[in-house]
């Protein structure tokens, strides 16, 4: 058993990988990395699913699963079929450092991701994180704040997204408020006794995202990175003299993105969704007018698939000139090419025919994809009960089939919803999450006639993947580290340092 006044340093860099801090430790000098790595343990940690910020975060602060806390994603898909914005609640479930405060410790939380509320303990020093502006939960706070130049992370995706401001100065900005929210703390920590301190770096996240697949990205992020390791590194010298422990965490990884794979475009295309007649109208009127022969070509590949499945195509191939029929008669299989003729049209939840809809996919662009059956879930089902494993798994099997452009299958793995939410009651849970080879990202606001893939966009040159990090040195379980560590492993490992018990004790990494 750990002291009974011993400390806890926690800190949280969103998006971290280990093949950045490991395999750029060196050259970067990266000395708190390097220190983790050779006196205390560096390894992956395994997300959720989906791998994205709302959701692991919230897992890593409760030792809760997505089921059990609400999180499925930012946004759930409610019975009509419309997303719904969510977000953690802290006082529904409670974060570790409330928990901590509860038994007397004191806390300082520094910009924890997703979590907006302030704590109502007064053993907590909060001021609240991304994606909103700070909140702070004192005079006090928000004035060492002021002092030293902290306004959490800038709000500068926007300007990223629409190139006013570029790579290059968002990486500065992000390096400075890193720096300075690196000082803050350390005066924090410095000044008060703290029994446990987190503090969470979100602004790798966001450098990352517009920029991993680009040439120079390392002259964009490793700065990031350097800035969390030096306050590793101070951290780390503190906890030695102090005989304290030390936890690294990352909610997921990142990595480049080559290829954007639509798979609403795919469950149309293959006939398992449905678009309404007007978008359908929209989508060939830019065929049309591209008048290009490939596109043409392509155009009947796509629609023999499409057309044989329901009575809606069966409407537009009336349609179509008796060649062009000839053509889409002779077609065989669906037409996978990305040349010059691609034609990508952007559609949105509303834009489904969800009588003739089996299944469709929604909320946001992930490397695991998620897919729900249409059930009596929601308001127009159209697949019956009994139906529905027969089509999760023909579904799942022509996902297998998909090739990536190089020929390799593009689906890695296929997880049961059923399994993983175990019929959560928080949300409509999705029936297949579906995870991607690694460069390729699921997108579901595209549609594309004659390809299912699309060059990222800035905002997705890189994007999320399984695996995240955990380093720690002090007082932990080695040979259970070793085994594998999970984001449901933190809070639990974190209760246990303090001595509380809590309902997933087992899942402590401390000795
Ligand atoms: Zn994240």
């Amino acid at each position: 058993m750990p002291a009974k006044n011993s400390k806890l340093y926690v800190i949280g860099v969103d998006s971290a990988p280990l093949w950045i801090v490991k395999g750029f430790a060196k050259i970067y000098h990266l000395k708190g990395f390097e220190t983790l790595l050779k006196e205390g343990n560096l390894l992956d940690m395994q997300s959720t699913l989906p791998p994205l910020t709302p959701v692991a975060w919230p897992t890593i602060y409760t030792g809760l699963e997505p089921r059990e806390h609400g999180m499925m994603d930012f946004f759930a898909i409610d019975k009509e079929y419309t997303k719904q914005l969510l977000y953690f609640d802290s006082d529904k479930h409670t974060p570790f450092w409330d928990a901590l405060a509860a038994k007397g410790k004191k806390c300082l939380v520094i910009t924890p991701a997703e979590s907006l509320k302030l704590s109502k303990s007064k053993n907590v020093d909060l001021i609240t994180g991304w994606p909103l502006a700070p909140r702070f939960s004192s005079k006090q706070i928000d004035s060492a704040a002021k002092k030293f130049g902290f306004n959490g992370e800038p709000d500068i995706e926007k300007g990223l997204r629409e190139g006013t401001i570029t790579v290059s100065e968002a990486s500065k900005r992000y390096v400075k408020s890193m720096q300075s929210r690196a000082e803050l703390s350390k005066h924090l920590i410095t000044k008060n006794k703290y029994d446990m301190a987190f503090v969470c770096f979100t602004e790798t996240d966001r450098i990352q995202h517009f920029s991993l697949n680009n040439k120079n990205w390392e002259e964009y992020v490793m700065p990031l990175y350097k800035s969390v390791s030096d306050f590793i590194e101070w951290v780390i010298l503190r906890a030695k003299k102090e005989g304290a422990a030390v936890i690294v965490v990352s909610d997921h990884g990142a990595q480049p993105i080559k290829k954007k794979f639509l798979l609403n475009a795919w469950l149309v295309n293959s006939g398992y969704a449905e678009l309404k007649p007007a978008i359908i109208k929209s989508i060939q009127d830019s065929y049309n007018k591209s008048g290009e022969s490939e596109a043409q070509a392509n155009l009947k590949y796509s629609l023999r698939e499409k057309l044989i499945k329901s009575k809606a195509r069966g409407m537009l191939y009336d349609k179509l000139p008796a060649s062009a029929k000839r053509l889409v008669g002779k077609a065989i299989g669906t037409a996978l090419s990305s040349g010059s003729g691609a034609t990508y049209t952007h559609i949105h939840d509303f834009d489904f025919e969800m009588k003739g809809t089996v299944a469709f996919t929604s909320v946001s662009n992930d490397p695991v994809g998620m897919i729900w059956i249409n059930d009596r879930r929601f308001s127009k089902p159209n697949v019956k009960d009994s139906e529905k494993r027969k089509i999760k798994a023909e579904i799942a099997g022509r996902l297998r089939e998909i090739k990536t452009e190089d020929g390799k299958p593009l689906v890695t793995k296929i997880y049961d919803g059923d399994e993983y939410y175990k019929n959560t009651k928080l949300f409509i849970a999705p029936d297949l999450l579906v995870a991607l080879r690694e460069g390729y990202v699921a997108d579901v606001k595209n549609y594309s006639l004659n390809t299912l893939f699309m060059e990222p966009e800035l905002a997705k040159s890189g994007d999320h993947m399984m695996n995240g990090i955990f380093g720690s040195i002090g007082q932990f379980d080695s040979k259970k580290i070793k085994r594998g560590v999970s984001v449901l492993n933190v809070e639990p490992t974190i209760l246990k340092y303090f001595g509380i018990k809590c309902e997933h004790s087992d899942r402590s990494l401390i000795k």
